[in-house]
């Protein structure tokens, strides 16, 4: 692997050959959990593929010309012609191979496959998923001297990265940007030494053995394992709400509602959450319109009895959102009428949407015990059914969830381990 400038540029790239050229930046967490992943495969791909590294705050003119707006930003060129697919942000060592395998034949692709090693690394402690939860168990846990790796599907940071904004987050004066909190919370475990292996595949989970193996090759084992993996919220899987998630569509009532004082939004569903989410934000907005797919809402009586006494909330019945768009300040959410099949645009500044929240448990549902709803249920030190298995934060059975309440668990979780491995 080399470090070209851009005055080398047309001798390493563009004379032909196959290459990948990696425009990194100092000071930038995702540049650093690429770097690994970018050495090992140029170990593997190595004899095809030529592996570069660019400085790019060193060579800005070119990276703009090659359309790279930000680090890492990994480039592919086959004889000289770059390939219009480009990976950034958490790069997965998965989606590099992918673009590599297709520049090669097949039969090569086959033979390299064949020269990854297994590897098999161990710490006391692993924890799956650096959000809140999982950063501060691991900053306690680094800080008693407790050899500890994080281990995400994505950069570290969890909900809160993609926070607009956090104001209740105690020990900041002004409202916190998400993605501030969660890069600050992540140095500080990161700094004490915890061992990040992040934007990774989890391809197993073995509770019972204590091993988790990542990208295929790489088993973790642990004498204790912390569960920090979080929720996810059921999404529309409709036109624009990727785009707009967090741009306008919200998830999160208690996190959001405040920044829509005096104006109209639209919430869509019709059971509980929906039905006590809109009546909180009825406090703030001026006129809420609820979109529910069916006839009745399917909250309880008495919320819905309050809910429909609500002079700033009207709802739409048996009407269905089918796409998001931005008009200018505006968001628009085109529904559609179940009974009439007509479509009709409503305006607003923001849209929340309660179709469900679900645990990510999906790699070991049927190991734990857990509640009704799927929350993987813990004793008092955040311990899970299963001997050595914790778990903290939202993925939990409990009833509010929060940064604060995350955080909580990490410490408690962490403590707890840190003295039963003493
Ligand atoms: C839009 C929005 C706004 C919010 N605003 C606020 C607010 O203002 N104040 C507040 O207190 N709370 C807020 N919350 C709630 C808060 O973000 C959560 O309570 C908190 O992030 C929970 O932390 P956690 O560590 O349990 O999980 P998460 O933050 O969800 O982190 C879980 C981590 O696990 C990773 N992961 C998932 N599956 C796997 C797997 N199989 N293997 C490895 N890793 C995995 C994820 O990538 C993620 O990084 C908000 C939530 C949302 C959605």
């Amino acid at each position: 692997m080399k470090e070209i400038s851009s005055s080398e540029f047309e001798k390493e790239v563009l004379a032909g050959g196959k290459v990948v050229l990696d425009f990194y930046s100092t000071e930038c967490p995702p540049c650093e959990a690429v770097a690994p992943k970018f050495e090992g495969l140029a170990t593997l791909y190595g004899k095809e593929v030529k592996f570069l590294k660019m400085f790019r705050q060193q060579n800005k003119p070119l990276a703009e010309s090659l359309g790279v707006r930000s680090s890492p930003t990994l480039l592919f060129f086959d004889n000289g012609v770059q390939s219009p697919v480009s990976l950034s942000g958490g790069i997965k060592r998965s989606d590099i191979i992918r673009q590599l395998d297709h520049m090669l034949p097949q039969e090569r692709v086959q033979e390299i496959k064949k020269e990854i090693k297994p590897t098999v690394s161990e710490f006391d402690v692993l924890i799956l998923g650096a959000g809140p939860g999982g950063l501060t168990a691991g900053l306690y846990l680094c800080q008693s001297k407790v050899n500890t790796v994080l281990v995400d599907i994505a950069l570290p940071g969890g909900q809160v990265s993609t926070t607009h904004e956090v104001s209740n987050y105690p020990g900041f004066i002004d409202p916190q940007p998400g993605y501030m909190l969660s890069h600050n919370m992540s140095e500080q475990t990161k700094q004490c030494g915890t061992i990040y292996k992040v934007a990774v595949d989890v391809t197993k989970v073995d509770l019972e053995k204590k091993e988790v193996v990542i990208d295929e090759f790489e088993t973790i084992k642990a004498k204790k394992i912390i569960i920090a993996t979080g929720t996810s919220p059921n999404l529309m899987g409709i036109p624009g709400e990727k785009e707009m998630k967090g741009k306008g569509i919200s998830y999160c009532a208690t996190c959001d509602a405040k920044y829509y004082g005096d104006k109209e939004v639209v919430v869509i569903g019709g059971g509980n959450s929906a039905v006590e989410e809109a009546d909180f934000i009825s406090r703030f907005a001026s006129k809420i319109t609820m979109v529910h797919q069916f006839d009745a809402l399917t909250a309880n009586k008495q919320a819905q009895e309050k809910l429909l006494a609500n002079p700033k909330i009207n709802v739409l019945f048996s009407h269905e959102p089918r796409s998001f768009i931005r008009e200018g300040d505006k968001l628009i959410t085109e529904v559609e009428n179940l009974k009439t099949k007509s479509l009709t645009k409503l305006s607003g500044d923001g849209v929340f949407v309660f179709i469900g929240m679900k645990p990510n448990i999906d790699l070991f549902r049927d190991k734990l015990e857990l509640d009704n709803w799927g929350y993987i249920k813990t004793n008092e030190d955040m311990q899970t059914s299963m001997p050595g298995i914790y778990a903290v934060g939202d993925v939990i059975s409990k009833k509010y969830r929060q940064i604060t309440t995350a955080v909580a668990d990490g410490t408690i979780a962490a403590i707890a381990i840190a003295k039963e491995l003493n």
